[in-house]
């Protein structure tokens, strides 16, 4: 059976308390569904409070929207992966698009938070995606491969089988223009060749980029689509509940 993966990236917002009225709502909302699992990205201060909020339901997951790629030490203002663990994360999102475009986060810087969330137990949930003028100049394919390789190309399969990878086109992201089905799924493919070539098993492939109520069916439809990484529409916990109950798996 398909079993799709909604992640919520809720950025910077939702605070301790927010995070709590949030899982009050949403867990009235949604309930417990076996072809689908939901992951939160909640900032690093309301890891524990989602975490909490979430432990008594096994297909709700809580997991960092970024972390170092040291373990501990000297590095003011960063959070580790054995921190995040502590609060209660699972996984954590790697080379988000503002963690590259605004923040300047590398490829290699990739690499070593990879290994850091590995090494920690935690899934990694590496995002890769083209900007538009790279799309524009045809280099899609090339983008998103060299982020592959520039952060998983040491790993093994069984490694390369623990991680998700999400496609989002970075001109997509919060821009209110979502990639068609059709485009991402040439991506997908892509990116689950890459995998599949390295001994991957069963590689689980997001799309993220404006995915909202309304065309959430439409790109789950495609079945390249293991699920969506959400941003925008995942802040509201009645929207999210909903846009979790879109697609047929
Ligand atoms: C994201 O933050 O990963 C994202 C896809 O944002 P949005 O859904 O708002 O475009």
């Amino acid at each position: 059976m398909r079993r799709l993966l909604f992640a919520a990236n809720w950025k910077m917002h939702l605070g301790p308390e927010e995070a709590r009225a949030y899982f009050k709502t949403f867990r009235a909302r949604y309930n417990r569904r076996d072809d689908r699992e939901v992951w939160f990205f909640p900032p690093a201060v309301s890891l524990e409070a989602a975490a909490q909020a979430a432990r008594e339901r096994a297909d709700l997951l809580v997991g960092a929207q970024d972390i170092s790629w040291e373990p501990k030490g000297a590095f003011t203002g960063a959070v580790s992966a054995p921190l995040v663990q502590q609060a209660g994360a699972k996984a954590t999102l790697v080379g988000h698009s503002e963690r590259r475009h605004v923040f300047g986060e590398t490829d290699d810087d990739t690499r070593r938070k990879v290994a850091a969330a590995l090494a920690a137990g935690l899934l990694p949930v590496l995002c890769v995606g083209e900007t538009l003028a790279e799309r524009d100049a045809g280099h899609t394919t090339a983008v998103v491969t060299r982020q592959l390789s520039g952060a998983l190309s040491e790993l093994d399969g069984g490694a390369l089988s623990r991680i998700v990878i999400a496609y989002e086109p970075v001109w997509a992201i919060g821009t209110g223009k979502n990639a068609t089905p059709q485009d991402a799924a040439m991506v997908h493919r892509e990116v689950r060749a890459w995998l599949q070539a390295r001994s991957a098993a069963r590689p689980r492939v997001l799309y993220g980029g404006s995915v909202n109520l309304k065309n959430a069916a439409e790109l789950l439809a495609e079945p390249e689509l293991d699920g969506v990484l959400v941003g925008g529409a995942s802040l509201d916990p009645e929207t999210w509940a909903q846009l979790v109950q879109t697609g047929a798996a």
